[in-house]
């Protein structure tokens, strides 16, 4: 059994973790109390490592961390690193981002979904990155009350829906965060767990 901290205090992230991680010998915890570190990386990558990074100095253990968000092809993969602060909220950001788009062909609206996610060791040495994506198009209007943030406008072909009609079963078949982890978890059993 290995014990992984989430550099996080959002037990949200532990319970969608917790949902794609079933039957191992990896249990996961979240940091207690606040967590904010500063992220200044210019990549999903480089602000993940800050967080797992800081999150080892705290706890001293194996600590994993996740950075994402929502890269738009038309807009050169705005707003990427800055998906959260996009704009005040996330009605604003969602507005803001079809303010942008507004007139843009079916084609002209792909976009994806990034997830980059660094495992570290006890003293803060990364041990594994893994990045996962999904790929779809902008709506032009939001549909859809499940998920978050960018979830609303984020339409998949293969489903015919935006990513907020999904359950979130079947978001996490097939999330960005869900296609970091698996590999993830195989990297920790085969690596970590095998003796
Ligand atoms: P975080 O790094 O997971 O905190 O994500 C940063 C931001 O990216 C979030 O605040 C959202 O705006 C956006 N984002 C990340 N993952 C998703 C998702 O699964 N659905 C919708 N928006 C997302």
């Amino acid at each position: 059994m290995i014990k992984i901290t989430l550099a996080t205090s959002n037990p949200h992230k532990l319970e969608e973790i917790n949902s794609i991680n079933q039957n191992s010998d990896i249990v996961f915890e979240v940091i207690k109390g606040e967590f904010n570190p500063v992220e200044n990386g210019k990549t999903f990558e480089e602000n993940a490592a800050i967080k797992a990074k800081e999150a080892a100095k705290i706890v001293k253990n194996y600590c994993l961390a996740d950075d994402s968000g929502l890269c738009v092809d038309s807009l050169e993969g705005r707003p990427g690193i800055y998906s959260s602060r996009y704009a005040l909220t996330p009605k604003e950001r969602i507005e803001k981002l079809l303010g942008e788009m507004r007139g843009l062909s079916f084609d002209d609206r792909s976009a994806h979904f990034t997830c980059s996610m660094v495992l570290v060791d006890m003293e803060g040495n990364i041990l594994h990155t893994q990045t996962g994506r999904v790929f779809g198009f902008i709506d032009d209007k939001p549909k859809g009350k499940n998920g978050f943030g960018y979830d609303p406008v984020f339409y998949l072909s293969e489903f015919d829906k935006t990513m907020a009609e999904l359950d979130e079963a079947e978001k996490n078949k097939i999330s960005h965060r869900s296609n970091a982890l698996r590999p993830m978890l195989k990297w920790i059993e085969e690596t970590l767990l095998t003796p």
